[in-house]
């Protein structure tokens, strides 16, 4: 990575994250803007362009720009980068996203799930860097449940781009709560921050307080209902990491987002329900949940190590890894490699 550098950029519902980039964890300059979703995605893509110009016309000595890299909410269709129907950006479906961004900056982009290089940060950089593990899947419980499954470095894409949709598994009986996704039950609804607070005003109703965070900080406390709710959110995340552990079998399984600051109040429940329910976990769950070194042949669930940024700093690294090797969209990376 001498002499480069890298712009990422991650697309949230609320801001615009611009970064440019040259190794490790930190980054050279950083540019937050406001998404103006209000006043249409032309807006907005020329907002995120104009900062990506800034940033490559920068001058950083000898250093020259490898490539840039674009994480957006999903679902994202690829390789060609076209959105389709994504909760958390109103009216861009079916918006061209790459071909928007590389007409208007007149060069090629990266383009990804927000996930996905949220977990390819954190496994270079995060708990697979810490743990020295190559293959892993990332759980993020924000705004809603986002999924990014890593296989020998490389994200796993599908064969269209939507592989690592975990946040859409069923984890309650189908006439579970309604999801952005169409379904009914999935995991987005109940180990989300909005669900969290849908799930406390179905138990408390107008006492039940206004945010996530201020549920995790009664329960802390020690409030029966507020505790119950992070129970449930233990519960369904058992259920998901069950179907996942059953299918996948990797060594280590991240679980990120802001709800994750009530670890304490989810994981018991989390843990004990997945010693029932997954036997693939049961065979394999190792005596100490949270080791400083992971013991082989054992499956972990961690915490994320790199906090809010993974994103943005998994953007700053998807030209470097697409220059790097090869991003198989059809392959399986653990048989082609
Ligand atoms: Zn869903």
């Amino acid at each position: 990575m001498d002499e480069m550098f890298s712009i990422g950029v991650d697309l949230g519902g609320t801001n615009l994250r611009i970064a440019s980039y040259a190794g490790g964890v930190d980054f050279l300059d950083t540019i937050l803007v406001p998404t103006r979703l209000a006043e249409g995605r032309e807006r907005v893509v020329r907002d995120m362009c104009e900062a990506i110009q800034a940033l490559a016309t920068k001058d950083y000595g000898s250093r020259r720009l490898t490539g840039i890299g674009i994480g957006t909410p999903g679902p994202l269709e690829l390789p060609e980068g076209i959105l389709r129907n994504p909760p958390n950006l109103p009216g861009w479906d079916g918006f061209d996203l790459r071909q928007a961004i590389e007409s208007t900056l007149g060069r090629s982009v990266e383009i990804d799930g927000d996930a996905n290089v949220a977990a390819l940060a954190e496994q270079k950089f995060g708990a697979g860097q810490t743990h020295n593990v190559k293959s892993l899947c990332m759980l993020t419980l924000g705004t809603g449940v986002g999924n990014g499954l890593i296989l020998n470095e490389h994200i796993w894409h599908g064969s269209t781009g939507m592989g690592g949709e975990g946040g859409h598994i069923i984890v309650q009986d189908v006439d579970g709560a309604a999801c952005g996704c169409g379904g009914f039950g999935c995991l987005e609804q109940y180990a989300s921050a909005p669900a969290i607070v849908r799930m406390a005003h179905e138990l408390m109703g107008s006492a039940a307080p206004a945010t996530s965070h201020d549920i995790a900080l009664l329960a802390a406390e020690g409030d029966p209902q507020c505790r119950l709710i992070f129970e449930k959110v233990g519960h369904a995340l058992a259920i998901a990491l069950t179907g996942l552990i059953n299918t996948l079998n990797l060594p280590l399984y991240i679980i990120g987002g802001g709800v994750c600051e009530a670890w304490d109040l989810f994981a018991p429940v989390m843990f004990r329900e997945l010693q029932l329910r997954s036997y693939v976990y049961r065979l394999t769950a190792p005596e100490i949940l949270q080791p400083t070194q992971l013991e082989r042949h054992k499956t972990y669930i961690l915490g994320a190590q790199l906090g809010p940024s993974a994103g943005l700093l998994g953007a700053c690294l998807l030209p470097l890894q697409q220059k790097s090797g090869s991003s198989q969209l059809l392959e399986d990376p653990l048989v082609h490699q």
